[in-house]
């Protein structure tokens, strides 16, 4: 047993603690606290290099945008949250609904960010930014489909694609969003005309993900579908036999050239509601609008840089060739999800 005097014990502790507590003080101004339903390889550099910069450390929860939901929602007032990074116009709208975010007033980001692509109520500045954007592209089987009957979103609902459809579910954020776009340019009566045409074109009910319907047209089991542009470049870019085989038997379309353009969507940021850092918060947005963390923000997940000037260099990408891009404000296709999906329950589209 220690013989160790108590009086120098409790000098020892105190000494201790006086060490833990200025610790504390100085991670206290120098810390961030990240909610991502992002997790690429890439994203590491992008943290490292803020922490470079600004010296204020960055503690992560990763985990898939329900289950950031479901925490925000459950840790309410109390949240440690300074920054929440969500995938799609459709989710960060629903939290901004729900009043997870708060306005951001930036000028480096009003100007950095183009403003279709900032959601919420501009008058009281921001509450969420898109940081990078990805296309809703269709992919159809060079054997069985002609491209020029595929060649626009409404062209899907055509009779005579029928039994040649297949989407993931019309409920998923990247269908809602999609929909959404299509009621702010077209009206809620065509899109539900279009939305019944494609329940009767199904060649099968909707299920699985972007990357299995990709599959699906690869196998003939479908002849066309939608999907996220950063899953047909991953899909290129894979070394895998069986995806090469698959991705010799697909072609794709920017949709929608000679008319509205190509969907897009973001993946974004806000500040959180009570974040505890929102300093930090703000400054955290605004590194990563600058010129370096676009190019690694984008091209981690295959995606467009947000800020227009930065060019990242992505030969999958850039195989794809240019294309003219759909001008819908990415705070009204959040908003029309609603509408999307009472459409989508008035055709049956699961
Ligand atoms: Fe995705």
């Amino acid at each position: 047993m220690s013989s160790f005097p108590a009086k120098r014990i409790s000098a020892a502790v105190l000494a201790l603690s006086a060490i833990a507590i200025t610790g504390a003080a100085s991670a206290q101004e120098n810390v961030l606290n990240l909610y991502s339903a992002r997790h690429y390889q890439t994203d590491e550099q992008l943290y490292t290099g803020f922490t470079r910069q600004t010296g204020i450390r960055i503690n992560r929860i990763e985990a898939d945008d329900n289950a950031l939901f479901e925490r925000l929602k459950t840790e309410g007032k109390s949240s440690p949250a300074d920054v929440i990074l969500m995938v799609d116009a459709a989710r960060l709208w629903r939290a901004e609904a729900e009043g997870l975010f708060q306005p951001v007033q930036s000028k480096l980001l009003k100007e950095r960010i183009p403003a279709n692509l900032h959601g919420g109520d501009e008058g009281r500045g921001a509450q969420w930014f898109g940081l990078s954007t990805r296309a809703r592209i269709i992919v159809y089987n060079k054997v069985s489909v002609k491209p020029e009957d595929v060649s626009t979103y409404e062209s899907l609902a055509d009779p005579k694609n029928r039994k040649k459809v297949c989407t993931r579910s019309g409920s998923h954020p990247y269908m809602l969003s999609l929909i959404g776009a299509m009621v702010h340019r077209s009206g809620e009566a065509a899109t539900e005309k279009w939305a019944q045409g494609m329940v009767s074109n199904f060649a099968r009910p909707p299920r699985g993900g972007d990357t299995d319907q990709i599959k699906s047209v690869a196998s003939g089991e479908c002849g066309v579908t939608l999907a996220n542009s950063y899953y047909y470049a991953r899909m290129l870019r894979s070394t895998k036999a069986e995806d090469r085989e698959a991705m010799n038997k697909v072609g794709f379309i920017w949709p929608n050239q000679q008319t509205s353009g190509t969907h897009i969507n973001v993946s974004g940021g806000a500040v959180a509601r009570n974040a505890p850092h929102r300093d930090a918060a703000i400054k955290f947005l605004e590194y990563l609008a600058s010129d370096q963390a676009q190019g690694y923000f984008a091209d981690g997940n295959n995606e467009w840089p947000a800020v227009p000037t930065v060019v990242v260099k992505n030969p999958a990408i850039e195989s794809m060739g240019k294309f003219k891009a759909e001008n819908v404000p990415i705070g009204a296709i959040g908003r029309n999800q609603i509408a999307a999906q009472k459409i989508l329950d008035r055709v049956g589209y699961k």
